[in-house]
């Protein structure tokens, strides 16, 4: 046998990293991804992950949906349907966009394999190697993963606790358009954004679809969390105020069920041929199976109160997740106070790295997820996210305090490392 059959016959890495294209480069398992197998160990309070909570969703009744749509339209919901998604599935996804302030047409609407798939489209379209994507900063980790296997230059621009700031993203734009670079879109979370929780208010939405506007990049709304609001409705969606310039992302993810794998992109028609061509080329069409399934939840079930259950559930722990912080945590920590969602965002002191104190935090049994994972550039190496959807209340109560434990280890460790030997 010839050497280098042998060598990749044996999977030599070296040997393969030639072979692949240059793009693979950029394809690398995100720091979440990796951290789930520990996090996911049955002695570990996880904080980490950002799985949706099922405990509220009664599976008897999903079950009975399910038996139902086979035994009376099995034969459309196992065969293939079309590449845009089923008519009626599109009509009431536009139904459920309407409790956000948006009027729209079924025609614009394209369903997706979770939002996920919808932003891997929009990378495929929009993205040459080198072109910018702006960003908040922090921002999720699964759009900052597809942005760099589509070779993009990924800017943040700074995130407050009002969200993103429109005066930064003035100058952020300025200065890549020093630079000569195209800037493609900005990517942002309005409501209750994943990593930090945060809302972005009323004005600041109508001031950055301005900017948008008038420099005429595209803007991509990702709000799969728009409806998870515990105290209050979010405000209207970007999308409703604009609809030239906003493409936006929906997800039945957190709403109803992240394994049906159900999401939608709502784009200007002058966009959708293009998105509905390159989803046909990367799965045909979406499951006909999960539309349908949503579809006739949404037609014959209370979805309305199903959502207010998870907001009631998520808020538990949230409130749980706040107390134990302010009852435990140092007061050189500092964090946001969600109205939503699944997540809080904590910055520690800058000497403190929450990459190098994971190990440290796996050993006192909890886990979460380093800042640095919500960066393309390796900034935010002393803050980390952790979110609440998951544990119950006592649990994170305990995580909470196990965490403090480590972080106050940490800075004592770090203050005494500095200090001048007497
Ligand atoms: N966008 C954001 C901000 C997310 O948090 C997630 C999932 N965690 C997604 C998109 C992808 O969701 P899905 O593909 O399940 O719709």
């Amino acid at each position: 046998m010839p050497n280098s059959t042998a060598r990749y016959q044996s999977g030599d890495p070296q040997y393969l990293e030639k072979r692949f294209a240059s793009r693979a480069a950029g394809m690398q398992a995100s720091e979440i991804r990796s951290l789930f197998a520990v996090a996911s160990r049955p002695e570990i309070v996880s904080l980490a992950g950002g799985m949706p909570n099922l405990s509220a969703l009664p599976m008897e009744m999903m079950a009975s949906v399910l038996n139902e749509l086979i035994l009376t339209n099995g034969a459309e919901a196992l065969q293939y349907g079309s590449g845009q998604g089923h008519p009626k599935l599109r009509e009431q996804i536009c139904e459920v966009m309407a409790l956000e302030g948006i009027r729209a047409n079924p025609d614009d609407v394209i369903v997706t394999t979770g939002s996920q798939q919808a932003l891997d489209l929009i990378s495929r379209i929009f993205i040459d190697p080198g072109d910018v994507v702006v960003v908040e900063a922090p921002s999720y980790v699964g759009a900052l993963g597809t942005f760099r296997q589509y070779e993009a230059q990924v800017v943040h621009v700074e995130l407050d606790s009002q969200g993103l700031v429109p005066e930064a993203l003035r100058q952020a734009i300025s200065s890549v358009r020093a630079t000569g670079h195209k800037i493609k879109f900005l990517y942002l979370i309005p409501n209750y954004q994943n990593p930090t929780g945060v809302l972005l208010p009323a004005d600041r939405r109508t001031e950055i679809l301005e900017i948008c506007r008038e420099e005429q990049i595209f803007v991509v709304e990702d709000n799969p969390y728009g409806l998870l609001g515990f105290d209050r409705p979010s405000p209207n969606a970007m999308r409703a105020e604009d609809t030239e310039n906003v493409i936006y992302l929906g997800s039945f993810s957190k709403t109803i069920a992240a394994g049906l794998r159900v999401g939608w992109a709502l784009v200007p028609p002058s966009l959708k041929e293009k998105l509905v061509v390159a989803s046909e080329s990367s799965i045909l069409c979406p499951s006909n199976f999960t539309q349908l399934t949503i579809s006739s939840y949404l037609a014959d079930q209370p979805w309305r109160n199903q959502i207010a259950s998870f907001c009631e559930l998520y808020k538990v722990r949230r409130d749980a997740m706040l107390e134990s912080l302010e009852e435990f945590f140092p007061p050189a920590a500092v964090w946001t106070r969600p109205g939503g969602g699944f997540y809080v965002w904590v910055n520690l002191p800058p000497e403190i790295d929450t990459k190098l104190m994971m190990p440290k935090a796996i050993v006192a049994k909890v886990a979460y997820v380093p800042g640095t994972a919500f960066y393309a550039d390796g900034f935010g190496s002393w803050a980390m996210r952790l979110s609440y959807c998951h544990p119950t209340p006592e649990r994170i109560r305990e995580g909470v305090k196990a965490l403090s434990g480590v972080v106050k280890e940490e800075m004592s460790r770090r203050s005494s490392a500095f200090e001048l030997p007497k």
